[in-house]
């Protein structure tokens, strides 16, 4: 077994798998590093962890959920839904649990990919699908005297439940998406909590209401699917078509701060400089009352130390506590600068990619033959699913899959020309866009400040342009 080799049992391999078997192919193979399927689903299991984007949309469009409970629903559910799909079509026996690949090299006389694993182990597929998405190798801050620490710490994403957090004195750091999940929850159990934040988000409220029976009727999941769908669209147009036309949402992210915080001294310190969508857009209801809490201080200052029992503030300030939580999110751009995979000519794809990261339709790259990325370069979302960018990926791989049989060949990889052509019109777009303009820094952008992550439209542009592989835009061999 092994033809193809997908990486990752989350949403992108598992959607693999699903349509490969729809499609007819049974020689495939999952490998997942974790020890059960879901991905960053099955990773993240902190306090509060649900998804920020409506389920009925954060699903596959082929397998709506009757099922959900929320609107937006909680960490253990998405990860249950997955593991059903899984079952469902036929998917589960073609999971290896516990194997970490470790290199990709591209064997040019076998036209076929050497896989090693961590433990060793060579795999020889004609294909990979990389599934292994953006958001799962955790980012830690670089604080003086951090290793010295003596109390528990860890990161969002590796969440100790073995330490209780009853009673005790905490330090967050960082305020994105994971953070205001969890930091309500903390809050709620923890004697003190500090929570130090380096910029403000734009914070919206979160319409997290129970699924009403009537969603179960037969129709309704496609109907509120596509329903949501056009809500999310349309948050796209103050970057797609003009920033101005981002008033509404503006609005909205003030009026949360106005009806949440009374404090002004809070309100200053919580209410961003920069305009709304540079960052992501963030929903929550219990992130302001829980900044507003007696035993919750937000700090702006930042750590400039880490001691044995204590935080040291900018301003000089010791803290002492008993825990730090990182919330301080994932390498993205850098994390995929450590791929080992090795194509034509012994070429590293760091050396593909030494003025930036870069994908055909965010999926191949030239001189790495049947190579695949699922939620490669540039098809990362601020405002609607990812699911939908995954799907229209699987498809775009199909049809590429497909026009190998057709015409008999063995490999396919895209012109060079074509790829530069399609990035140079993304990257002209993203420059004037607001994650650029938008006088704010995320990890949407590289070292060099240039949009890696972000599709830069409508999602239905990516589907209407990438969903089929067009013949002339690729080599055949
Ligand atoms: P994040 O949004 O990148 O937030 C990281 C936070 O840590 C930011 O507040 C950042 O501050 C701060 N930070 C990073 N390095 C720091 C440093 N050296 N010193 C001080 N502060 C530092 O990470 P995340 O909250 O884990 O979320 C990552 C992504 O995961 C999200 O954008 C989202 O796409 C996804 N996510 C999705 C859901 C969902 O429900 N679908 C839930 C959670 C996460 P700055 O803003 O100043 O950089």
């Amino acid at each position: 077994m092994g033809e193809i080799v997908i990486i990752g049992a989350g949403f992108a391999g598992l959607c693999m798998g699903i349509q490969l078997r729809k499609a007819g192919y049974d020689d495939f193979v999952i490998l997942e590093k974790a020890e059960d399927l879901g991905g960053t689903w099955w990773e993240n299991t902190y306090p509060g962890c649900a998804c920020d984007v409506p389920s009925p949309m954060y699903s596959y469009s082929f397998e709506l959920n009757r099922d959900w409970s929320r609107l937006f629903a909680p960490q253990p559910e998405i990860q249950r839904y997955l593991a059903r799909c899984a079952e469902k079509y036929g998917i589960t026996k073609h999971i290896r649990f516990g194997v970490e690949v470790d290199t990709l090299e591209y064997d040019e006389d076998a036209l076929r990919w050497s896989v090693t694993t961590m433990k060793g182990e060579e795999l020889r597929p004609r294909a990979v699908v990389s599934g292994v998405g953006a958001l799962h190798v955790p980012s830690l801050p670089e604080i003086p005297g951090m290793e010295s620490f003596e109390g528990a710490a860890f990161h969002s994403a590796q969440w100790d439940h073995s330490y209780d957090l009853r009673g005790k004195r905490v330090a967050v750091i960082g305020t994105g998406a994971s953070a205001i999940q969890f930091v309500p929850e903390v809050a709620k159990e923890a004697a003190e909590l500090t929570v130090f934040q380096r910029t403000p988000n734009w914070i919206q409220s979160k319409p997290d209401i129970d699924m009403p029976a009537a969603y179960r009727l037969p129709g309704m999941p496609r109907a509120v699917r596509n329903a949501v769908y056009w809500v999310l669209e349309a948050r796209a147009v103050g970057f797609a078509v003009d920033p101005r036309l981002s008033g509404l949402q503006k609005w909205l992210a003030m009026r949360q701060i106005k009806k949440q915080v009374p404090d002004p001294e809070l309100r200053a310190k919580v209410t961003p400089d920069y305009t709304i969508g540079c960052k992501r857009i963030l929903l929550s209801n219990d992130w302001y009352p829980a900044l507003g809490r007696d035993n919750v201080d937000l700090r702006t200052e930042g750590v400039a130390e880490i001691r044995a029992n204590s935080v040291v503030t900018e301003a000089g300030e010791e803290i002492e506590v008993d825990a730090i939580i990182y919330g301080t999110g994932f390498k993205v751009v850098d994390a995929m600068d450590h791929w080992k995979i090795t194509g034509r000519g012994g070429r590293k794809i760091q050396e593909a990619w030494s003025e930036g990261i870069v994908a055909h339709h965010g999926t191949t790259l030239p001189d790495f033959p049947n190579l695949f990325m699922l939620l490669g370069p540039n098809t990362g979302l601020g405002h609607n699913s990812v699911v939908f960018m995954i799907e229209v990926q699987v498809a775009h791989i199909l049809s590429c899959l497909r026009m190998l049989s057709e015409t008999k060949s063995t490999t396919i990889e895209p012109r060079p020309e074509a790829m530069h052509a399609y990035n140079e019109r993304l990257q002209k777009r993203l420059r004037k866009a607001v994650w650029n303009e938008g006088g704010c820094n995320s990890w949407y952008l590289d070292a060099e400040g240039v949009n890696r992550t972000l599709w830069p439209g409508f999602t239905f542009e990516f589907w209407a342009g990438s969903r089929k592989a067009r013949p002339e835009e690729y080599i055949l061999g």
